[in-house]
């Protein structure tokens, strides 16, 4: 059990499965807006802006894709630009060097194997040069089929303060979710929790007394 778990597992709250559901329910009325913040057109501006994510934030993808965008239509574009200029245009992301190689890499393959169109499929989306398991499992709730649940920093932190999860990887983490999140709600639920995280479940000061769930929640503090 992880450390912070042992730490903040102090009320007996009742079982995840049947908390899931309120929890769930609860969100979704605080939070109806609660959507992916990255702006895109279509599925190919969508995988550019979830590979150029990492380890950046979503206003700073936005603000480089709105230029991007006007530029680069179709995966061709991509590879019809010297790689310096690609970096150049993506330079601000950060991390620039690997995310135009894993850029290149992904629309080659789009071209070769894909038809020059973005797959559906997570083990198809997982092939492509650049993007992870979180990437492609983005990518495909986005394409309104989600065949998994995204675990991202927030998600991972509030699972674990729910008491939903035990796990530290996210592989393990994104395991049991899969088994209590009913599949209606794969694509919405990591919304859900990231808004929750970003407002009101902070990383180092829970507010745990304004919080609409604190009663299903295991490491309330009220
Ligand atoms: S803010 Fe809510 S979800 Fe987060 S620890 Fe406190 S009661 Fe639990």
């Amino acid at each position: 059990m992880p450390r912070s778990f042992v730490k903040e597992a102090r009320k007996h709250v009742g079982p995840k499965k049947q908390r899931i559901g309120p929890i769930i329910e609860r969100l979704a009325v605080e939070y109806p807006e609660a959507t992916i913040a990255l702006r895109f057109q279509d599925p190919l501006e969508l995988l550019v802006s979830v590979m150029l994510s990492a380890q950046t934030t979503d206003v700073n993808v936005n603000r480089v894709t709105e230029k991007l965008f006007a530029k680069y239509h179709a995966p061709e574009d991509y590879l019809a630009v010297p790689v310096d200029e690609l970096e150049r245009d993506i330079f601000a992301t950060g991390f620039y060097h690997q995310k135009a190689k894993a850029l290149r890499g992904t629309m080659q393959m789009l071209i070769e194997d894909f038809d020059g169109q973005v797959p559906r499929r997570l083990e198809d989306l997982v092939r492509l040069p650049g993007v992870a398991r979180k990437t492609a499992n983005v990518v495909a709730a986005e394409l309104g089929e989600p065949q998994g649940i995204v675990v991202d920093t927030h998600v991972r932190r509030l699972s674990q303060r729910l008491g939903l999860t035990r796990q530290e990887d996210p592989v393990k983490i994104e395991r049991d979710l899969i088994r209590l999140v009913p599949r209606a709600d794969w694509g919405r639920f990591p919304h859900l929790l990231i808004w929750h995280g970003r407002r009101v479940c902070d990383a180092r000061r829970p507010r745990c007394e304004d919080c609409v769930i604190n009663d299903l929640c295991p490491s309330s503090r009220v």
